[in-house]
């Protein structure tokens, strides 16, 4: 396995020669030690970024798209090893990770392809003499800064949008996930030296310097709000660009017309996939109050039916949560609940039967009201907290009760809830009876707190590229330019 930085196309110990340990969430035991990179290793790595990017920009469109599919297809070959290592340090069910590593794949895949069919248009002048071109071009180097909770996924949608539009890249990993992300080293291999860097470390130490050496033109983050709000104030002086894919607090509406069927595993899914730890999780669920009384109950039955286990156990159906202050605040949050009137029907602990990892229960939750941090803020465990309504209007207004607006759910078959929920909800990703399906030919991103920007489809190639428009007077400039002022 690869623990090193990868810099420059060489394997690095990292300047200072620390290391920090990486955890197994699911036995807290340590798997391996990750170099604790700082700003000197930072400072290497954008020097060798911003050295190949020249000939990276100026490469053939083909060429360029050939070595983006070559990363697809050596990561599809190692996806065996990369999830099974993504599921020892991150804890998600291996099945998962599988997925994550086919959704990374296919977004190089993507990318290469995109990236060589558009760089602008064409527009009409306003001199016959003229040509108007409107210019896509890649703004240099480019930093990757990322989660825990999908690592590989979210670098992919970075990197192989940042790398197809031209720019080089300097990768800066979670600290609870180093290590799958250092093992691409052997994924980037084939590219020029310098075109993608990995350095591992904390956020602090390796995170900063990213954010504030000035030749990096883009910080594309995804983690949470408080540190996306730290970094857009830490790059104010630098008008750089940033794009940030922060939290959420996504609402799911069960519309009185809904088959329970259908829509009691789906919200569970869309509620505890990844033990709740994805962005766009189902964190408040909404029910009309002439289902609620037989789709608590099926939930309930639902969730203590699912089995606990570490995500190398085939049968496991949930995970743990990566560590013990993510356990800490979902503990706090159904504690908030709870002192408010809450009542747990299912779950609310620790599991007794696992005395190591930091596993928790998944939890149903009545009783709910906007005053409850459970409804509030960013829970990120397997929580579902269900409130009642009574008209969609009142289910509409909930949903949009919040700071966040990254997602948002619907189950119904009236096409009148549809258009109302995509026209006035206020969030960036709807899905209609069909909870966290991804497409990467469209855009992802949040509303409101929850970022600015958007990952995937052509809009996230845009994201890595700066628009110029170009006026050309084919003619030689035969025109005088001496405008007659004043006459
Ligand atoms: P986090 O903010 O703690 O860390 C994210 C990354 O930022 C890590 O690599 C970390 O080392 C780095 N970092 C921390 N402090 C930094 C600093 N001062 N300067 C530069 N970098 C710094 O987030 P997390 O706990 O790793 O991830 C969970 C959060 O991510 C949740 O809020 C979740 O909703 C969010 N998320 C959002 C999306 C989305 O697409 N909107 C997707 C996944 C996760």
């Amino acid at each position: 396995m690869r623990t090193q930085l990868w810099i420059n196309s060489q394997g690095a110990a990292g300047a200072s020669g620390r290391t920090f340990d990486v955890l197994d969430p699911a036995t807290e035991e340590v798997i391996e030690r990750a170099p604790a990179g700082d700003a000197a290793d930072v400072d290497a790595a954008v020097s060798a970024a911003s050295a190949a990017f020249p000939a990276w920009r100026s490469l053939g469109a083909g060429t360029r798209a050939e070595l983006l599919h070559e990363v697809a297809r050596k990561l599809t070959v190692q996806t065996e090893a990369l999830a099974e290592l993504l599921t020892r340090e991150g804890g998600k069910p291996l099945v998962e990770n599988r997925d994550e590593m086919g959704w990374s794949a296919a977004c190089f895949r993507y990318y290469a392809e995109i990236g060589r069919s558009t760089r602008g248009r064409v527009i009409p002048s306003g001199e016959s003499s003229q040509l108007n071109l409107v210019l896509k071009e890649p703004y240099g180097v480019v930093g990757a800064i990322t989660p825990w909770n999908y690592p590989i996924l979210l670098m992919a949608w970075k990197v192989a949008p940042a790398l197809a539009a031209g720019n080089t890249v300097v990768i800066k990993p979670s600290e609870m996930t180093p290590l799958s992300t250092l093992a691409f080293a052997d994924i980037f291999d084939h590219l020029p030296p310098g075109v993608v860097n990995i350095v591992s470390g904390f956020g602090r130490e390796a995170g900063e310097p990213l954010v504030l050496d000035p030749r990096v033109r883009v910080i594309a983050f995804t983690g949470s709000l408080e540190t996306g709000r730290h970094i857009a104030r830490l790059v104010a002086d630098q008008m750089k660009k940033l794009h940030l894919e922060l939290g959420g607090k996504d609402a799911f509406i069960v519309a009185e017309d809904a088959n329970l069927e259908i829509a009691v595993p789906g919200v569970a899914w869309a509620a505890l996939l990844n033990t709740g730890q994805v962005c766009t999780s189902t964190e408040r669920v909404y029910v009309h109050e002439r289902l609620a009384p037989e789709f608590v109950e099926r939930m309930t039955e639902y969730a203590r039916g699912l089995r606990l286990g570490g995500g190398l156990e085939p049968q496991t159906d949930v995970g743990p949560l990566i560590g013990e202050t993510y356990r800490a605040r979902v503990e706090a949050h159904v504690a908030d609940a709870q002192a408010r009137g809450a009542r747990v029907l299912t779950g609310g602990r620790r599991p007794p039967s696992r005395s190591r990892g930091y596993f928790y229960e998944p939890t149903v939750l009545v009783n709910v009201d906007h005053s409850m941090r459970i409804m509030r803020e960013e829970t990120f465990g397997p929580t579902i907290p269900i409130m009642t309504y009574q008209t969609f209007d009142e289910a509409i207004r909930l949903a949009n009760d919040s700071p966040f607006g990254l997602g948002a759910n619907l189950y119904t078959q009236d096409a009148r809830h549809v258009k109302q929920f995509y026209e006035e909800v206020q969030a960036g990703t709807l899905w209609v009876n069909d909870p966290l399906t991804d497409n990467d030919a469209g855009p992802f991103g949040g509303m409101k707190m929850s970022g600015m920007g958007r990952e995937l489809g052509e809009e996230g190639l845009d994201e890595f590229r700066e628009t110029k428009h170009l006026h050309w007077d084919f003619e030689g400039g035969g025109k005088p330019w001496w405008y007659p002022y004043g006459r």
